[in-house]
């Protein structure tokens, strides 16, 4: 991608490759639908001066449209194709490794199934019968047991088993937190004994996607989340400079009794500081 800074705004950095930014939405640009302090002003710094935007939630509901939308409610004008979505990843997943017109049972619900169907993939839900070569499963806040089991026939059958992310829980309004697609995934583990490859957070595979997208070198990229074990893991699993802020999940004390390999570099109380620190980072 090539950068074009606007006059009067000093490029970022002041010499060699604009930096990518990958941020994870959720505790980081928003709280349910309301926009962060500082995240509007943050992402619109960085792009003046050059930076690459991206973002990153492990999210598999809606489809990347449905978050551009969002964002841009917010005063965060965002194109669909800055947005990797655990649903998207999964469907890129399928093209890749030309599972394009095969067959998936999903559990999962638009997003999830939309990414999927647009990547070529014919997909089965709820009572659907027939054969499956693949079991995709993300958040569905329709679970049943009747998904549970047909999910567990194909896999016991030999389909392969996708999980989308393993949250096992995430955080709403009121500081209360609800079952995540992680906690459908084990239950479909336990029923079947089988592992899933996972597509998320932590995991590697989007954030690969993400580079190979916009051609960004790890060592130029900031990864900003709120969670230690999925976004600083990846980030720090791939190279990345990785920026814990504190207005999602995770507090300041809880950084010091995290293993080691997920610590972050930075940490922030918010995004006020984020422009500064990634346009003066070596
Ligand atoms: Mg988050």
């Amino acid at each position: 991608m090539r950068h074009v800074v606007g006059r009067g705004h000093e490029a970022c950095p002041a010499a060699g490759q604009p930096p990518l930014v990958i941020f994870d939405l959720d505790g980081v640009i928003y709280r349910g639908d309301t926009v962060l302090p500082y995240a509007a002003d943050a992402v619109a710094t960085l792009r003046r001066r050059g930076a690459t935007v991206f973002y990153l939630t492990n999210n598999s509901t809606r489809t990347r449209e449905s978050y551009s939308r969002k964002l841009t409610e917010m005063g965060i004008p965002t194109h669909p194709n800055e947005i990797m979505t655990s649903a998207y990843a999964t469907a890129l997943y399928f093209l890749e490794n030309h599972l394009d017109g095969t067959t998936a049972y999903v559990i999962g619900e638009e997003g999830l199934v939309d990414e999927l169907t647009r990547a070529g993939v014919r997909v089965l839900r709820g009572d659907e019968n027939g054969p499956v070569e693949s079991v995709v499963v993300g958040l569905d806040r329709e679970f049943t047991y009747r998904k549970l089991l047909r999910a567990q026939q194909a896999i016991l059958a030999g389909a392969r088993f996708i999980a989308t992310n393993g949250d096992l829980t995430f955080p709403v309004e009121e500081g209360k937190v609800i079952p995540g697609g992680g906690s459908l995934i084990a239950a479909v583990q336990a029923a079947t004994s089988k592992a899933p490859l996972m597509i998320g957070k932590p995991e590697s595979y989007a954030v690969e996607r993400i580079l190979q997208i916009t051609g960004a070198s790890p060592e130029r990229t900031f990864m900003v989340g709120d969670r230690m074990d999925t976004d600083i893991l990846a980030g720090r699993r791939m190279g990345l400079h990785t920026v814990l802020v504190l207005t999602g999940v995770t507090r300041a004390e809880d950084v010091e009794s995290a293993p080691e390999e997920m610590r972050p570099e930075i940490v922030l109380p918010d995004l006020a500081r984020l422009p500064e620190v990634v346009c003066t980072a070596p």
